[in-house]
């Protein structure tokens, strides 16, 4: 009965949802001839159909004028990757000039480290969180030795409490406070990768300003699911990757953020290339290295202008849907999901799962994480078997991201479904 009240919710909220004509942009994959429910958004985004056409237009400006393309391009390669500052700056909250698209994440990571992480004897610390996503915690690890440090005398973990998944902004800036004259840096994802959870990276930001140390965020899970305010936070530095929420394809270009403050401060350390060189005399090939004062100074090599055209379509379905609507979107279907849950969970005796991600609007997106006490296994399974694609975590979790841009809030229903009919069996 109270399933049936969910289904004609979900349906309602279809009907007066704005977005409901992006979904015909995608590519839904299939199962069986039938379209498979795609809460997957958080690992790999869907494609948008533009993006074929967009790579197609410089494969065929290649073939056509080969070099030449670099200016004489539908959209010239030379400056192909101007186009996306202004156009991921409102994504990021942040001014065009504090942000550029280059490279890859992890490799983003390091050369963001090489510009913010200048330990001392005194001032060595990094600050992360335990159970960080891999990459950045090997990233860190390996950086750190790479200065002659011990990883382990140098970066500190910080975990969740006793029977607790997420972590307090208390605990953090706790943690801060204590490493003190100690601190470097501080080092988190903007969005945890596992629970869901949105740190409060404004408050961590000032309390890693206030003992001296610089604060710079991982927002691979941040980008295109929630709101930020990185330049209003005063945030010294951010990367993100291309492919989750943003949609642009396996291992697309990545993208970082340099607050203004230290992109136009030329003095700063950087490991430089020759697309950061000043454009006036790039092809002098003068022997002086002229960094540009905004974050386009950390690029080091010419842009793959092929990812950049899966990346850039899919900007443009963003921008033509609002990006606020985005956003708003993502909040109710995080919301109804969590809420279908909710119901499930209380109509049986027993706890078969607790939902770990936080409740309240201001700390998460819209992924929702399920931490499972008993039939995890059997759940995923049989969301598997009738084409509901969603994430394992060993050794219990199950996570998803209803994405607003392609998933409609049927599709929670039916998953939410199918768990009730798991569990009742
Ligand atoms: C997805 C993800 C990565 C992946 O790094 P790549 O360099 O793009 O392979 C790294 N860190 C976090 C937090 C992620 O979520």
């Amino acid at each position: 009965m109270k399933m049936n009240i969910m289904l004609e919710r979900a349906q309602r909220l279809d009907q007066s949802d704005p977005l409901s004509d992006f979904r015909s942009l995608f590519h839904i994959p299939f199962k069986d001839g039938k379209s498979i429910i795609y809460f997957t958004g958080n690992s790999l985004g869907l494609a948008p159909k533009t993006a074929q056409t967009a790579i197609q237009q410089e494969l065929n400006d290649w073939a056509k004028l080969g070099v030449e393309g670099h200016f004489h391009a539908k959209n010239p390669w030379y400056s192909y990757h101007e186009w996306f500052s202004p156009a991921l700056a409102p994504l990021v909250g942040a001014l065009p000039s504090e942000v550029v698209a280059m490279n890859q994440l992890s490799v983003n990571l390091h050369l963001l480290l090489a510009s913010f992480y200048k330990p001392t004897k005194e001032r060595y610390k990094i600050i992360c969180e335990a159970k960080a996503f891999p990459s950045d915690l090997y990233a860190l690890q390996t950086h750190v030795a790479w200065h002659g440090l011990n990883p382990k005398d140098t970066i500190i973990e910080i975990n969740s409490l006793p029977n607790k998944q997420i972590l307090y902004t208390d605990q953090i800036t706790d943690a801060i406070k204590e490493a003190g004259d100690s601190l470097a840096l501080v080092m988190m994802g903007g969005v945890n990768y596992y629970s869901g959870q949105v740190l409060n990276m404004s408050a961590i930001t000032k309390a890693a300003h206030e003992v001296g140390a610089l604060a710079g965020f991982d927002l691979a899970h941040a980008i295109g699911n929630i709101p930020l305010q990185l330049h209003a936070w005063q945030v010294d530095f951010a990367a993100w990757c291309s492919y989750k929420y943003l949609n642009s394809g396996p291992g697309s270009v990545a993208g970082i953020f340099i607050h203004e403050k230290h992109a136009k401060n030329k003095e700063l350390n950087r490991l430089g290339g020759w697309w950061g060189h000043n454009k006036d005399t790039r092809f002098q090939m003068e022997p002086d290295f002229d960094p540009i004062a905004t974050a386009e100074g950390w690029q080091l090599s010419n842009a793959p202008v092929l990812s950049m055209a899966a990346h850039r379509s899919s900007l443009e379905v963003f921008h033509a849907a609002g990006i606020e609507n985005v956003f708003k979107k993502g909040k109710e279907l995080a919301r109804f999901t969590k809420e279908i849950l909710t119901m499930i969970k209380n109509d049986f005796q027993t706890n078969y799962f607790d939902l770990i991600t936080p409740c309240n609007d201001d700390e998460c997106g819209c992924q929702v994480s399920l931490l499972f006490h008993q039939k995890g296994k059997e759940v995923f399974q049989a969301l598997t078997d009738a084409g509901v694609v969603v994430d394992w975590r060993e050794p219990n979790v199950i996570r998803l991201a209803p994405v607003p841009l392609y998933n409609k809030f049927i599709e929670v229903y039916r998953f939410g479904n199918i768990i009730h009919q798991i569990l009742s069996a």
